[in-house]
């Protein structure tokens, strides 16, 4: 990879220097790790993407499994033209780790058109599995569900919390009415490519500083003022962990304290006011959602042990 050489007045960063930060931000060998990246943040990367990647399976081990998000965003657009989901073939949009990790030899991508997720590990192909074209985009029964059972750590590297897709997953666990159903396509082998309806986790939330509007984020304050947010510094780059049930029960228990707790408050933001009132008409429905996913341990108490 060129990465190394592009800007040759940073450190470079070793494959082993960045284990042992992941170690530092307490990953350990057999782990389940969910990791959002960016690697630019790294400035000098030996190896580049590939480095990276390296760096995050030294860290979970050969026991361990490692995650990541690899949108491909397959949408039909309003004029009907689509590149059809096949996920061998798509790209990840989430990032250039993201993309080379998808082909990695071993790595198995799941199913889902728009908001796959791609593992490796001993149980990689599990992982990826219950993430059909049609079901749910974070379906409890697919590689959502399964990491959170599993009590995965979900890591940033040189990202935010506003890449943190399990938002998302709670938003339609607890079937939150600002989604909305968006068609898909799909193309597989032999077959003319075919249409699904899906939940599109788009419009916008507070959780993205990254929107322009320069919003307070309640959801991740709430997380770091409870101390769940683990951090570590390798150079310029900052590394951020937080356990996949900590952001379930947090963002879980926001939500009925107070309906469209992820959306914003700025009185120009159409979307989130619309989409609050909507969540204030259904919060007995939510609520019952939520109570339920809270009565589960798996789902929302990192001291529980991993489950399946
Ligand atoms: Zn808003």
């Amino acid at each position: 990879m060129s990465d190394a050489l592009s800007t040759p007045d940073l450190p470079l960063v070793t494959r082993a220097q960045l284990a042992e930060a992941f170690s530092r931000l307490g990953v350990a060998p057999g782990d389940v790790v969910l990791m959002h990246s960016s690697l630019k943040s790294l400035g000098r990367m030996d190896g580049g993407a590939d480095g990276a990647i390296d760096a995050a399976l030294i860290a979970v081990g050969p026991a361990g499994h490692l995650l990541m998000p690899t949108h491909s965003y397959c949408y039909v657009n309003n004029d009907g033209s689509c590149a059809p989901y096949d996920p061998a073939a798509s790209p990840s949009r989430t990032g250039l780790i993201t993309e080379t990790f998808r082909n990695r030899p071993g790595a198995v991508r799941s199913g889902h058109p728009t908001h796959s997720v791609t593992a490796m590990g001993p149980r990689a192909a599990w992982m990826a599995s219950g993430h059909a074209p049609g079901g749910g985009t974070f379906s409890q029964s697919g590689p959502h569900g399964r990491y959170v059972r599993l009590n995965a750590k979900i890591v940033f590297l040189g990202a935010t919390l506003a890449a943190n897709t399990t938002y998302h997953a709670v938003e339609e666990w607890l079937a939150l009415p600002y989604l909305p159903d968006a068609p898909v396509q799909v193309a597989r082998p032999g077959r003319a490519p075919e249409t699904f309806v899906v939940n599109r986790p788009s419009g916008h939330r507070s959780f993205y500083r990254n929107s322009g509007l320069n919003l307070p984020n309640p959801v991740t304050e709430a997380l770091a003022s409870r101390g769940l947010i683990r951090p570590a510094e390798l150079n310029d780059c900052v590394l951020l962990m937080v356990m996949a049930r900590d952001v379930i029960r947090v963002t879980t228990e926001m939500e009925l304290e107070s309906p469209g707790a992820l959306l914003c408050r700025q009185d120009s933001c159409a979307f989130c006011e619309l989409g609050r009132h909507h969540c204030v008409r259904q919060r007995e429905a939510t609520r019952r959602l939520g109570l339920a996913l809270l009565a589960h341990p798996e789902m929302c108490d990192p001291s529980h042990p991993a489950a399946e």
